[in-house]
């Protein structure tokens, strides 16, 4: 297979979980913020740092109203926002980006719920009886039926039993397609993580190179301190030596001198005489 090919593949299955996720999305910001305003994925999705007061001109919206369905979705995790201040009207504009690793989990938890509640329905329908009213379709619960004596609380007619076998397909089939989807948001998830904890890697190891020189660069600047002193101590040394030389070699002389000079008083004409005799 070729880097060409693979590519395309990956580039498609990455667009089908883009779309999948853009939707499932869209139902969750509706649960959460309310009917109509499921179409603020659209400008966050794929997209950082989105200046607040786009989207409002976008969805038509005043900018409160736009706060108000972010804020209900930060309470959520799924936005997060940094703020600057507007240097020429002076207040704070917000910069609002989709945190797609919470929206996935959220999304799977959502998606969970449903099952539950579907499994819940398919599990009355396999146990349950229910009826119908020919007439009005009305669907009672048997215990209702029982109450109305098995007629139309709405027209009298006599109740039928609800045939459950296409709505436990219906059920099943939902439970299945969910499922799938799941599967699908489960391996993006992963993946969303996965270069996460790479980009962390990523700058952990940068934060450890740079550590690392630096410490390299303290060691050598140490290094060359420790040169510099030890360089000075031995020119201090190597004076000193030549200063004892010179002190020893002139401590030498001064007793010969001293006692030349002691003795000169008593016999200074004769040593002059023997240095004069030896030269
Ligand atoms: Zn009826």
């Amino acid at each position: 297979m070729t880097t060409n090919s693979r590519m395309k593949i990956f580039k498609k299955k990455y667009t089908f979980c883009n779309v999948m996720q853009d939707k499932l999305l869209y139902n969750l910001v509706e649960d959460i913020a309310g009917e109509g305003n499921g179409r603020i994925v659209e400008m966050l999705f794929n997209k950082k740092d989105v200046n607040e007061f786009l989207i409002a001109k976008k969805m038509d919206l005043t900018i409160n109203q736009v706060r108000n369905i972010l804020y209900k979705l930060s309470n959520f995790g799924l936005v997060s926002f940094i703020r600057k201040k507007d240097q020429k009207k002076g207040w704070y504009i917000y910069y609002w980006t989709l945190n797609n690793e919470k929206s996935l989990a959220l999304i799977q938890n959502y998606m969970r719920k449903k099952i539950d509640a579907l499994e819940e329905q398919l599990n009355n329908r396999e146990t349950k009886r229910y009826y119908t009213c020919p007439y009005c379709h009305i669907e009672v619960s048997e215990d209702v039926a029982l109450e109305n004596g098995f007629s139309c609380d709405e027209c009298a007619e006599i109740y039928k039993l609800t045939d459950n076998t296409p709505f436990v397909r219906d059920i099943k089939s939902k439970i299945t397609r969910l499922n799938n989807e799941i599967t699908e948001i489960e391996k993006e998830l992963d993946d969303v993580r996965e270069k996460e904890r790479k980009k962390i890697d990523r700058q952990n190891k940068k934060i450890a190179s740079k550590k690392e020189e630096e410490k390299n660069i303290k060691k050598l600047a140490t290094a060359k301190k420790r040169k510099e002193t030890m360089d000075a101590k031995r020119k201090v040394l190597a004076e000193n030596k030549t200063d004892i030389v010179k002190k020893k070699t002139s401590t030498k002389k001064v007793p010969v001198k001293k006692v030349s000079v002691k003795k000169t008083p008593e016999k200074k004409t004769s040593t002059k005489k023997k240095s004069e005799k030896k030269a």
